[in-house]
This record gives C-alpha cells, structure tokens and sequence, in this order.
C-alpha cells in the first residue's frame, strides 16, 4: 500500500540523494501541520522494580502516524523536527499530554506512579525551559517529584555551562534527571560529578549480549556498581529476556524496561497493564534480588 511504500522510500541516501533530500522537505511540511492536524500521539512504557516486581513509572513515548506518509518512528522524525525548530512545540506538548495522562491515572489510585518524558537539546537550552516546565506541572497539578526528564549525553554535552544551571533549576523543582542512552554517547565520567543527575538509563546495545557476551556483562554490572556508588538510579533498556532480567538483578540493577515487560501501549492499555501487573505474575516470575 502507499504507506507501506512511503515508509520503505523514506530516507534512503544511499541510493538517490535527490529522492532522500526531496522526501526529507516534503515530511518537514506535513510535520508542521502535525500538531493542529492531532496526528501526534503519545504511548507509555512501563517501568518495573526489580527489587519489589512492581511498576514504578512509565516512559512516554511519541508516535506520528501521517495520512500521506504512514507511521514514522521518532528516530526519523525528531531530527526533522529539531532542524525546524518544531521541537520546541512539540516537545511542550509531549509534557502537557504526558502529565495530564499521568493525571487521569493518578484519579485510579496510582498516586506513586512516575512518568519520563524525552528532552531534545533545543527544548533544554531554551532560556524559559524550567518556566514551561513548571507551568505545565501546575496547570496538571503532578506533583514534580513524579516527573522525570530523559536527557541525552549530546544534550548535556551542549554547551555544559548554560546545561548545568538548567539542570539545577530542575533539581531544585523536584524533577527527576535522567541520563538517557548511557555509555553510546561521547562520554565523559566528569558530568556524573558535575551535573545533578538522578538517574542512568543503560543503553539497549549493551543489554542485548546479556548474559553471555563478556564484554556487555562487564560493561553493564560496571555502570551498574559506578551509578550506585554515586548514589543514582540505575534503569536498563530493551530489556527482552527473562535471562537478561535475571541477569540484572543479579548485579543489583534497579529498574527494567523493555518488551520483556512490556511494548509501548497507548494510554488505556497502558493503565490497564499496571492495573492488572501482579508482582507474582505467572509468565513472569518475580525477579529475585541476589545480594551483591
Ligand atoms: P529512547 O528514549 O531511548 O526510548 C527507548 C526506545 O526503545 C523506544 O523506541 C522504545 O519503543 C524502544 N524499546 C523499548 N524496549 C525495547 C525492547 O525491549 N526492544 C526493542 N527492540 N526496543 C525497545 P521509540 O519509541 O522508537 O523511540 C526512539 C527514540 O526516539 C527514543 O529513544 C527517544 O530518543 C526518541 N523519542 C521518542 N519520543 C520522544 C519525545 O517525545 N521527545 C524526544 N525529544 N525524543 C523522543
Ligand atoms: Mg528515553
Ligand atoms: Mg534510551
Ligand atoms: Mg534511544
């Protein structure tokens, strides 16, 4: 069908430039009308405790699924979207939605449960950032301890001066940081010290060789002990297998997300899913914390 079609051509360079550059300004048009045109949607992917099996929070995830084009995964659409500057306004709606989801679960007797939202750097170095930030958490009364913000080592590395006040401004707020993709950026150990970070989110690509790949079970109960000797939250991503999981736990790693769990679900099956999660579930035993 066509939207099969639009998918598979979109972003091809390696073989026509022209086809690449022109479909690139044609989904940088319809991405402008996206916000007035609903197109956007958010789905959430929960979070679970190793240490109690429960669901601790979710991740909020955007979709943008276009009449012309078909569904287009955020990795090809939020560069489109930085370039323009339409992150910004986009970026604002995700919070805004995202917390007033969080709020209607919260009407369900989830009051503990946390939700993170993805940051692109433009959004945070936006001068009034923090501002937006704690409108939109007045305006959907979260309280900001529950609001976690998913940051990127590029985006901290961006000029880290201007970064670090922001990032203090938000600790000072009560929201939760994140360091999303950890260990795939440039990284440099010295933003652990310096910025007032909370949490490390374990890249996908070195949880994919657990258990058995040496090197990605170095690496992983490595950043593991390091974030918990700087006293951080310690999340592993793409978490798919019950061996990885158990792996994990083994190592004392704090937090799971990942189809093992579960896939991204819209809100409602998203509520549902918590409403529903048994720590005791049969399809998947409680993870058990080994004493490290
Ligand atoms: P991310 O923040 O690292 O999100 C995790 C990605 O891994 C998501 O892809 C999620 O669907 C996928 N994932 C989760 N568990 C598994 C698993 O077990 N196996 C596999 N194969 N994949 C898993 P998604 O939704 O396509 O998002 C990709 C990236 O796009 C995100 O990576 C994030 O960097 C960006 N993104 C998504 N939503 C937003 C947003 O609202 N704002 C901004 N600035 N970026 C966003
Ligand atoms: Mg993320
Ligand atoms: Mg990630
Ligand atoms: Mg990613």
């Amino acid at each position: 069908q066509a939207k099969a079609a639009g998918r598979r051509t979109f972003m091809r360079y390696d073989d026509n430039m022209d086809v690449a550059v022109r479909q690139r300004a044609t989904l940088s048009s319809a991405l402008r009308k996206v916000l007035d045109r609903g197109e956007l949607r958010l789905v959430f992917q929960p979070r679970l405790s190793l240490a109690t099996s429960r669901v601790t929070g979710v991740e909020a995830l955007l979709r943008w699924s276009s009449p012309e084009h078909g569904d287009i995964p955020p990795n090809d659409f939020i560069p489109l979207a930085e370039e323009s500057g339409l992150i910004l306004e986009i970026g604002e709606w995700v919070l805004r939605e995202a917390c007033l989801v969080l709020g209607r679960w919260r009407q369900h007797g989830l009051d503990a449960l946390t939700v993170s939202v993805n940051v692109s750097v433009l959004q945070l170095l936006r001068g009034d950032f923090p501002d937006v930030v704690r409108r939109v958490l007045a305006d959907t009364g979260i309280p900001p301890g529950l609001l976690e913000l998913e940051l990127t080592e590029s985006v901290l590395m961006a000029n880290a001066e201007q970064t670090a006040a922001k990032l203090h401004a938000f600790r000072q707020l009560g929201v939760a940081l994140a360091i999303d993709d950890f260990g795939t950026g440039y990284s440099s150990l010295a933003y652990l010290k310096r910025l007032p970070i909370t949490t490390i989110k374990i890249d996908k690509a070195f949880v994919d060789g657990l258990p058995n790949d040496t090197e990605d079970a170095a690496i992983t109960s490595t950043v593991i002990a390091m974030g918990h000797s700087l006293g951080l939250n310690v999340v592993a991503e793409g978490v798919e297998t019950e061996a990885q999981m158990r792996f994990l736990a083994g190592r004392g790693c704090d937090e799971i997300q990942g189809f093992w769990v579960a896939q991204p679900l819209d809100a409602l099956q998203c509520l549902a899913f918590i409403r529903n999660w048994r720590p005791d579930t049969p399809a998947r035993p409680a993870p058990v914390r080994v004493a490290t």
